[in-house]
C-alpha cells in the first residue's frame, strides 16, 4: 500500500488587544476547547493543531510562513473570535500558499439572553469579525473555503472533514509523478494535453519510459515470487476457467502476477505513483497488463489507459483524497462504453478492456482469462465483477488549449437489469444527473472525455473545491443543470479564464 502521510491542520484564531488581556485569555481558552472537541469528535480525518492567538501583523505573517514551511501542515483553519482588523492579515495572506478554511463559528451556540451585556458582545463577535476577514480575501481575490455554523454541529464538522480531504488533494498534487509506459494513443485528442502546463498548474511530473525497460523489470521477477502471488490470487478470487485447461489458465494468471510485481518494483524504485499503458505498445510484455493494473489501482496507484496521463494523475489524487474513508465504496479509472436507451431505464454501461479497480466491486471478484481483440498478445487474465449501487461522481480533466477544465458529473450507479454472461470485464452501470439525455448532452458540450476518474467516496463539491484551489475551471453536471444555463456558463467562462 502507498503510505499515507499524517498531515495536520493548524487552527489559527484571530482577535485583537482592544478589549484587554482577560478577553484574550478567554479567546485562547475558547479556541483550545474547540480544537480539543474537534479532535475528539472522531469526524475529522486529520488532526487539528492549536496555534497562539493572532493579533498582530507580524505574528500573522510569521505563522503563515511557518505553515508554508511545515511539510506536515496541509492547511490552516481560521476563526475570527472577535473583531480582527483585516489589514493585519494582508502580508501573511499574500505569502501564504496552502489551502485555507474560514470557519465562521462562535463559541456559544445560543445568545445568553438573561446575561448578555456589552462585554459579552465585544468578546464574542464572529458575526462582525468574520465579515471583516472575508472582505480582505475577496478584495485580494484569494481562494478559501467558508464553513458557517456552530463548531459542535456534526454537519459543520462533516464539512471541515470534507475540506480537509480536498486540502490534502491540493497539497499532494505537486507530489504526483506519472510514468508513461507508452505515448498517447494515435489520433486521440481528449486524452492528450500539455504536460508542461500540467506541471506548472498542478505540479505533476509526467515522464516517458521505453516499454521494454519496464518489461525487463517484469522478466527479472523470480518464479518463487510469482508463484506466491498466484497463490494469493487463487485464495482471494473466484477462479472461472470456463472450460480452459486449469494449468494453461494458471500460466496466464502467472503472467499478470509477474507484471504486477515487476511494475510495482519499477514504479517504487523510480518514485512514481501513477502509470499509463497502451495496448498498442507492449514491447516484450506477454499480455496487456489487466489484473496487474487492477491490483495496482487497488493499492492506490493512479492509472490511465492508452497513454491517458491526465486521468492517471487525477485518479491518484482521488485515491489520496479518499484514503482512510470509513466504509469506502471505491475509486476507479472508468470508461463510457455503451448506452441503454430504453425509456425509464436509461444508463451508461461503464467498463474498460480490463482495467477497472476492484475497490468498487460489489460481491465476489473472479479471475477470467479471455481473448482480447485489441493488441496482439496472448489472452490476458483480468478481474471481473460488477460495481456497487449508489451515488458517485465521474470526473474528466480536459485541456482546452488555453486552460484546463474539470467536469464533474454526479451519477447514480445501479445494477443492470440482467447479468451479462458473455461480457468478460468488470462493469458499472450508471445514470448521470440530471438525466441521461441532459447529462450526456451537457458532458458532450463541455468536451468531456470517454475516460473518467470515478469515485463513490468523494462529493462533487470536494472536487470542485480542488479545481478552484488549483485555479482551473470546474463545471458541475448535476440535478441543477439545464442546457440553456450551461451553454451560457461555458460562454462566460471562456472570457473569465482568458489569460
Ligand atoms: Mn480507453
Amino acid at each position: 500500500m502507498l503510505k499515507r502521510k499524517e498531515y495536520r491542520f493548524w487552527f489559527c484564531t484571530g482577535s485583537q488587544d482592544l478589549y484587554g488581556d482577560e478577553c484574550l485569555s478567554n479567546v485562547a481558552e475558547h479556541s483550545r476547547a474547540i480544537v480539543e472537541k474537534l479532535n475528539e469528535s472522531g469526524m475529522l480525518p486529520y488532526e487539528v493543531v492549536w496555534k497562539p492567538i493572532l493579533i498582530t501583523n507580524e505574528l500573522i505573517r510569521k505563522t503563515f510562513n511557518e505553515a508554508n514551511m511545515d511539510e506536515d501542515c496541509a492547511g490552516v483553519i481560521t476563526w475570527m473570535h472577535t473583531f480582527s482588523p483585516a489589514k493585519s492579515w494582508i502580508l501573511g495572506l499574500q505569502e501564504y500558499r496552502k489551502p485555507l478554511l474560514h470557519l465562521h463559528t462562535q463559541f456559544n451556540m445560543e445568545i445568553p439572553y438573561d446575561t448578555i451585556d456589552m462585554d459579552f458582545m465585544n468578546e464574542n463577535q464572529s458575526a462582525h469579525g468574520g465579515r471583516e476577514f472575508g472582505h480582505i480575501f475577496s478584495r485580494m481575490g484569494l481562494e478559501r473555503k467558508v464553513v458557517v455554523g456552530h463548531w459542535s454541529d456534526k454537519a459543520v464538522q462533516g464539512k471541515i472533514a470534507s475540506w480537509m480531504r480536498t486540502a490534502v488533494g491540493v497539497i499532494e498534487s505537486s507530489h504526483v509523478r506519472v510514468m508513461r509506459v507508452a505515448d498517447n494513443m494515435r489520433n486521440v485528442a481528449v486524452t492528450d494535453g500539455d504536460k508542461v502546463e500540467a506541471q506548472i498548474r498542478f505540479g505533476w511530473e509526467v515522464d516517458a519510459y521505453p516499454v521494454n525497460e519496464i518489461a525487463e523489470a517484469v522478466e527479472d521477477v523470480k518464479a518463487g515470487d510469482v508463484n506466491a502471488l498466484v497463490e494469493e490470487y487463487y485464495d482471494t478470487y473466484d477462479i472461472l476457467t470456463e472450460g480452459r485447461d486449469p494449468e494453461e489458465f494458471r500460466r496466464h494468471v502467472a503472467v499478470q502476477a509477474q507484471i504486477e510485481i515487476g511494475f510495482e518494483r519499477f514504479l517504487e524504485e523510480k518514485g512514481y505513483q501513477a502509470i499509463v499503458t497502451h495496448f498498442g505498445d507492449l514491447g516484450s510484455l506477454k499480455q496487456l497488463p489487466g489484473l496487474a493494473i487492477q491490483r495496482l489501482m487497488q493499492k492506490g496507484y493512479g492509472f490511465g489507459a492508452e497513454g491517458d496521463w491526465k486521468t492517471a494523475a487525477m485518479l491518484r489524487i482521488m485515491k489520496i483524497m479518499t484514503e482512510g474513508v470509513k466504509d469506502a465504496k471505491g475509486t476507479s479509472f472508468m470508461e463510457d462504453y455503451t448506452y441503454n436507451l430504453v425509456p425509464g431505464k436509461e444508463g451508461i454501461l461503464q467498463a474498460h478492456m480490463l482495467e477497472v479497480c476492484p475497490t468498487i466491486a460489489d460481491g465476489p471478484v473472479s479471475i477470467k482469462v479471455q481473448p482480447l481483440t485489441m493488441g496482439d498478445r496472448e489472452d490476458p487474465a483480468r478481474l471481473v465483477f460488477t460495481a456497487k449501487e449508489g451515488p458517485a461522481i465521474a470526473t474528466s480533466l480536459i485541456d482546452l488549449g488555453d486552460r484546463f477544465r474539470l467536469i464533474i458529473n454526479t451519477v447514480h450507479c445501479k445494477k443492470t437489469e440482467k447479468p451479462m454472461p458473455k461480457l468478460p470485464v468488470a462493469t458499472a452501470f450508471w445514470t448521470p444527473e440530471p438525466s441521461l439525455q441532459t447529462g450526456a448532452q451537457a458532458w458532450i458540450l463541455c468536451g468531456g472525455a470517454h475516460h473518467t476518474a470515478f469515485s463513490y467516496d468523494l462529493s462533487a463539491e470536494q472536487m470542485g473545491d480542488w479545481a478552484e484551489a488549483m485555479g482551473i475551471e470546474a463545471i458541475y453536471i448535476d440535478r441543477d443543470t439545464t442546457i440553456r444555463n450551461l451553454k451560457n456558463e461555458l460562454r462566460w467562462n471562456d472570457i473569465a479564464y482568458r489569460k
